[in-house]
């Protein structure tokens, strides 16, 4: 299996300090663009206070409360980094900054209640996800 690195961007406006976006049909909308039909993506979310996800697509409260958990999660020590945004580098590092999602036919093999998620734990901003193919070659 040799990766073919044709990268592909999509622009994600975060309108919230946190927030889990939906980005599914954008991600399957680039699968479509770079002609992948079958084999997988690699997306990347090359920021220090965000990150991608998979979890539940079909009842948004899912996407409030792993927000809301993972708000908690964070300790209440004292961050010496003095940008002072320390707990969204904390969540982002929980999270992940990368994906690898199966594709089927031209479509994301994802399960019937899954969806692709990034995760916004510094905004709002302006974010990017890198998109690479990575098909049989
Ligand atoms: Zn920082």
């Amino acid at each position: 299996m040799n990766p073919v690195f044709d990268r592909a961007t999509i622009q994600v406006r975060t309108r919230a300090h946190e927030e889990i976006l939906d980005i599914t049909s954008r991600v399957q909308e680039v699968v479509r663009t770079l002609g992948v039909e079958n084999g997988a993506v690699l997306l990347f979310c090359p920021h220090t206070t965000a990150a991608l996800t998979v979890n539940e697509a079909a009842d948004p409260d899912v996407r409030e409360d792993v927000n809301r958990a993972l708000a908690a999660l964070v300790p209440k020590i004292p961050f010496q980094h003095g940008e002072g945004n320390s707990p969204a580098h904390f969540r982002s590092a929980l999270m992940g900054p990368s994906l690898v999602l199966p594709v089927e036919g031209g479509r994301l093999a994802l399960g019937t209640w899954q969806g692709v998620y990034f995760c916004e734990f510094d905004g709002p901003r302006t974010r990017s996800v890198w998109i690479y193919p990575l098909v049989a070659g």
